[in-house]
């Protein structure tokens, strides 16, 4: 077929993309805006406050009415808008993790976005894709696809390249991979025939996966607290109701617009939507750090993690392979030179004669630029590899051997290959060589391949440099060689079982990246266990490992290790070890679950299709952007950008900063309705005059919950958040000091809003004017106790303390000037039977604002050093 060697030329591809239209599936139908701001009226709160707003209405209180339905409206507003922008947010970060497609095109490898495929691509299909779109398998090897999307059926289909009858069932066309279908093994190339709603999936198309709503367990475990504090209100507010007018002989219709008042102060109804704004400001905060999250309940548990179980390779490394050594039967090379480029001679150690070195080597180098998928690119003078850094790393050191990668894998046509696979740690391929052989190369961990020759393995001490090349932290890997029988063409395991040369070994240099040793520092502060788990040898891990000051002394087990142990030795083991080598994906899997069955909560990296089941069973799953499967993305709650281990941990630093947030939300939200209703239920119940009428307090509500509480959410993390341990992954969100710090605020407000209203009182003035100041009160102590909520474990009274940020300065601005107009604009006096206040009664005011303040600070001192409360104590 024309075109099947190097695909498709570039201007035929995009004809055909103008022609077919891109590959992608019309996206799902979206909520009408009108309907999804109805649906911020759905909430047992609001139905509340809005048969608070009719009872008024009735009642002939149209201000009242008016004034309820405002902050009905209003936190509609903010609420409707802010999940609107968090929305977008997540959907741009979620485009940042977009699937790719890698295509053969103009004749070389590309990686491109699914959308742009066109039908007759030549798509290069490897174990952990999803299928980007309808094709007809060219070839094929060990290729299995999980097509449960598609037939339901949850057993693998295998794929083969000869063609099946026209009229066969789609779960039997087994020369054909379907878009949105799973690749569970092995490779293919296969030719595009339909790309977007043409494809099979698009025939069936709402198939596909629901829109992530914007919900977390935090959500709904406040959203369920507000519903039942709804309904307990309303029967507090019933019993409240017949007190005043049986004991306080109070007219019916007054005391329910007092009742009205109290129930509407107490509830609080711009909590959830703050608590949203902070999770989705959290998100974005993540993604700027190169972590993106799929699955919104990890903000919060990101800020719980007490373990993080990480690979080394690429993550904990630079993954930037450069091959230093090469040991072969009687000579030992040392290779110069760094990164990808090509230059950096070849000299044997040793005392031996260069040249004789470097031609016996020639069959070893041979084996790694042949055994080998990666193509070196080179763009102004930089040198980079596409396909995996290892054996690009082959490639350069072929090159630096004099050879021409490009001509010799012309020369050796390749026939066939085993891919790797972590399960057995190795690659064999199969060439026809210039003269016509069949010859096999194989490369991986020295261990596997060493067991296919076991003379060879006992008659040379291959394990004394496998011991020192990685000890010094080299990744060691393995070459060997295999003629076949004449005329083959396929193959197979069993042909690796005899007649297996062993070549040589190599070990290659992945320096640790700078940003990890930091990020292991800043974990070790803050309690955080990390365990190196990877498939490498245990003492090039081990190196690593104490390159990185893992842990005071590392200590190191292998996967075979693992076998023979039960779940109950191991999880008493799993914590004393820091480094796992030679471990398999069950491995990953049974060492997340013992740890968690210790009580920890465990973010586990992972890139392959194998690693799906353990990072599903981890707290926090996080896959390999750039180098991960579809297939690992997609079982993940998180995706790093940059596989940097440092991004975990940036991510953790963002976790604890949201939750910290939401706490602060809360203990700011709720003392503000707590003081409000302590101050009018007292007057009922003592029955002096009410210090603030209903609409006063609506007032209230309506000016600082959506400025001022919304301020937390934007809160950066206070210096401390890496120097403490992990929460409590079980903690109540309300914890005893949260709980103690409401009561305490709320009886403090409520007093000083009742002392400047008696004390006014006292000087003969009007209640207006008494009522004027302690609406202003209650406000301007909100306003000084948002600076203490600021920080909730240290004090406030530091420069950045006391500055505040700008939306901090923003807020109050805009609070203050809403207190005015509320004093001194005739409208508002009127509407609300407000009045101008003196400069001295203003000055009374902040000076118990602020005595408010340097009281509460005292508290917070006071309470570390008694230590009455466990989370102040760490
Ligand atoms: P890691 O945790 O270091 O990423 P992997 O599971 O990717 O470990 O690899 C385990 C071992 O398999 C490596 O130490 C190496 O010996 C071998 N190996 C890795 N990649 C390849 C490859 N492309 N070809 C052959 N062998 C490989
Ligand atoms: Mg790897």
């Amino acid at each position: 077929m024309q075109g099947r060697r190097s695909g498709l030329q570039l201007d035929e591809a995009q004809r055909r993309l103008a022609e077919f239209g891109p590959n992608s599936l019309p996206p799902p139908a979206t909520v009408h805006p009108v309907l999804r701001f109805l649906a911020q009226f759905n909430s047992a709160l609001i139905y509340f406050l809005l048969a608070a707003a009719g009872a008024a209405l009735l009642l002939g209180h149209v201000v009242d009415a008016a004034v309820i339905a405002a902050v009905v409206i209003a936190n509609a507003i903010v609420g409707f808008v802010q999940e609107g922008k968090a929305e977008r947010a997540l959907g741009a970060i979620r485009d940042l993790i977009a699937p790719h497609a890698t295509v053969l095109r103009d004749g070389a490898r590309q990686t491109i976005d699914v959308p742009d495929l066109v039908p007759g691509d030549i798509v290069i299909l490897e174990a952990g894709d999803r299928v980007p779109a309808d094709m007809r398998i060219l070839r094929a090897r060990g290729l299995k696809i999980d097509e449960a999307l598609l037939t339901g059926e949850s057993v693998t289909s295998e794929k083969h390249e000869p063609p099946v009858a026209v009229e066969a069932a789609l779960g039997d066309r087994h020369n054909m991979a379907f878009s949105g279908t799973m690749v569970t093994t092995g490779q293919a190339t296969a030719v595009v025939v339909a790309t977007g709603a043409q494809t099979q999936i698009g025939h069936i198309s709402g198939l596909l996966g629901g829109v992530e709503t914007l919900t977390t367990p935090l959500l709904r475990q406040i959203n369920h607290f507000a519903s039942r504090f709804t309904w307990a209100m309303l029967g507090a507010a019933v019993l409240l109701f017949v007190f005043a007018v049986l004991v306080r002989g109070f007219a019916w219709d007054d005391a329910l617009i007092a009742v009205v008042a109290v129930a509407v102060g107490v509830i609080p109804e711009g909590l959830p939507a703050v608590i949203t704004i902070t999770l989705a400001i959290g998100v974005q905060r993540m993604a700027g750090r190169k972590a993106v999250i799929r699955k919104l309940p990890a903000v919060e548990t990101l800020g719980a993690t007490s373990v993080i179980c990480t690979d080394k390779t690429g993550t904990l490394t630079r993954n930037e392979m450069t091959v230093r050594h090469i040991f072969i039967e009687r000579h030992q090379l040392l290779v110069a030179g760094s990164g990808y480029a090509p230059h950096g001679a070849l000299t044997a150690e040793n005392h031996d004669d260069d040249a004789a070195a470097i031609a016996a080597a020639s069959a070893i180098i041979r084996c790694g630029l042949l055994c080998n998928d990666a193509q070196l690119r080179e763009a102004t003078g930089d040198w980079h590899v596409e396909g995996d850094p290892m054996e690009g790393a082959l490639a350069a050191l072929a090159m630096k051997a004099g050879f021409s990668p490009d001509h010799a894998r012309g020369e050796w046509a390749r026939l066939d290959e085993i891919p790797f696979d972590a399960a057995y740690r190795f690659m064999a391929t199969l060439h026809r060589s210039p003269e016509g052989e069949a010859i096999a190369f194989i490369k991986g961990a020295p261990e596997a391949l060493l067991a296919m020759v076991p003379d060879m393995a006992s008659s040379a001490n291959w394990d004394d440099q496998i011991a020192t090349a990685a000890a010094a932290g080299e990744r060691v890997l393995g070459f060997a060689t295999k003629k076949l029988a004449h005329g083959s063409e396929r193959l197979t395991f069993s042909d690796l079982k005899t007649g297996v040369e062993f070549l040589g070994l190599m070990g290659f240099i992945d320096p640790p990246r700078d940003e990890a040793v930091r990020a292991i520092a800043e974990c070790r502060s803050a309690g955080i266990d990390v365990k190196m788990i990877t498939g490498d040898h245990v003492a090039t891990a081990l190196a690593i490992a104490r390159q990185i000051d893992l842990a005071d002394d590392p200590k190191a087990t292998t996967g075979a290790d693992l076998d023979p142990l039960t779940d109950a030795q191991l999880q008493d083991m799993v914590p004393h070890i820091a480094v796992f080598a030679r471990t398999s994906p069950e491995h990953k899997l049974r060492i997340v679950r013992a740890l968690q069955a210790n009580g920890a909560i465990v973010a586990m990296t992972g890139d392959g299709v194998n690693d799906a089941p353990s990072l599903k069973q981890a707290d926090v799953g996080t896959a390999m952007g750039l180098k991960g499967t579809e297939a690992a993305r997609e079982a993940s709650e998180m995706v790093l950008l940059d596989d940097n281990f440092a991004s975990i941990v940036a991510a953790v630093h963002e976790g604890r900063t949201v939750y910290d947030n939401i706490r602060k939300v809360i203990s700011w939200t709720l003392p503000t309705n707590g003081g409000e209703s302590v101050a009018v239920i007292l007057a009922i119940l003592v029955g002096f005059a009410l210090p603030m009428t209903a609409t006063h307090i609506l007032w209230i509500n309506l000016v600082t919950a959506v400025s001022l509480g919304l301020v937390l959410a934007f809160e950066p993390a206070e210096p401390g958040v890496m120097q403490r341990p992990p929460r409590a992954a079980d903690a109540p969100l309300l914890s005893p000091f949260l709980l103690w710090r409401v009561i305490v605020v709320s009886i403090l407000f409520a007093s000083a809003t009742l002392g400047v209203f008696f004390f006014t009182l006292g000087e003969g003035r009007s209640i207006e004017v008494a009522r004027t100041m302690a609406v202003n009160m209650l406000v301007v102590a909100e306003i000084f106790y948002l600076f203490n909520v600021r920080f909730l474990h240290m004090g406030s009274l530091t420069w950045r303390g006391v500055l505040g940020t700008r939306s901090v300065l923003i807020a109050i601005v805009a609070v203050v000037t809403a207190q005015l107009a509320f004093t001194y604009l005739p409208v508002l006096n009127r509407l609300f039977d407000s009045r101008p206040l003196t400069l001295r009664d203003g000055g009374l005011i902040i000076l118990i604002g602020i005595g408010l303040f340097l009281l509460l600070e005292g508290e917070k001192l006071l309470m570390r050093r008694l230590g009455w409360f466990k989370e102040l104590r760490a």
